[in-house]
């Protein structure tokens, strides 16, 4: 059952489909205040399709979007009020680190001085202070994403989403940072949906955790739950456990 009544989003029977061809469909979850959710499943599941949706760069065929018990699938994109963060491309390079975290806040008017505290508050958080005049491109990749997170939550997001934050690391550095990145989140206290096709990242990061499979949600609970009782073989053999 998806969390309805304490969901802050909630995401209502979406349908999506691109020339004739169903790529998300009948997809409800919720996502309760300060959770972090995870959307998981293996390539071309749907998962980067359904965070569009949510953002607003794409518009779904059929169902709705709600935030705060307001529907908010026509309002555009900017106006949502909803970070991102992606794997690749994340940041403008041959810019220092400073620039790319006061992106957002140059965007929203924000006066100089305030913009410069807020960037060092988000170094800070994020386990890189002093780095205000580094460009970006001398940074190491796991430095980078840190510098991504900063960016996507400076100008507090009310959800923020996370597209395969960290889909290019290595193994090591990735469970590493992902702690870490699960420890920033709820110090932030932010709402933030978690997409990856890594089900040990799924695992260790989320909160609630949503399984699709060819554009479906196969099944949803708390992390332990899914993993102890996968519901179909799919599941169980995505888990890779007996079942
Ligand atoms: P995932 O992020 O889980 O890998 P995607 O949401 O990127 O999955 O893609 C799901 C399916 O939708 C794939 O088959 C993909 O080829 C298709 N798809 C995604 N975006 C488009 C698009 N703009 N036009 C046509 N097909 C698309
Ligand atoms: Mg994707």
């Amino acid at each position: 059952m998806p969390i309805v009544d304490n969901s802050l989003l909630f995401v209502e029977n979406i349908y999506k489909s691109f020339d004739n061809q169903p790529v998300l469909r009948d997809i409800t979850f919720g996502a309760a205040q300060g959770a972090i959710v995870a959307l998981l499943g293996p390539s071309g599941s749907g998962k980067s399709t359904l965070l569009r949706c949510i953002a607003g760069l794409e518009h779904p065929d059929r169902g709705a979007i709600w935030f705060a018990g307001e529907r908010i699938d026509t309002v555009p994109p900017h106006a949502r009020g909803f970070g991102l963060m992606f794997q690749q491309y994340a940041l403008f390079p041959h810019r220092t680190v400073a620039e790319n975290v006061a992106f957002g806040l140059r965007m929203q008017g924000w006066p100089r001085e305030r913009i410069r505290r807020r960037v060092a508050e988000m170094l800070a958080l994020v386990g890189l202070e002093g780095y205000e005049d580094r460009d970006v491109l001398d940074l190491s990749g796991g430095e980078q994403q840190r510098v991504a997170l900063a960016r996507s939550l400076a100008p507090q997001p009310r959800l923020l989403m996370l597209d395969e934050p960290l889909g290019a690391l290595d193994r090591a550095l990735r469970d590493r940072l992902l702690d870490e990145v699960r420890g920033i989140l709820k110090h932030v206290g932010v709402t933030a949906l978690y997409v990856t096709h890594d089900q040990q990242e799924a695992f260790a990061v989320s909160d609630w955790l949503v399984l699709l499979h060819e554009g479906r949600i196969v099944q949803q609970g708390v992390p332990e739950a899914v993993y102890r009782r996968p519901n179909s073989p799919f599941a169980a053999q995505f888990f890779g456990v007996e079942n």
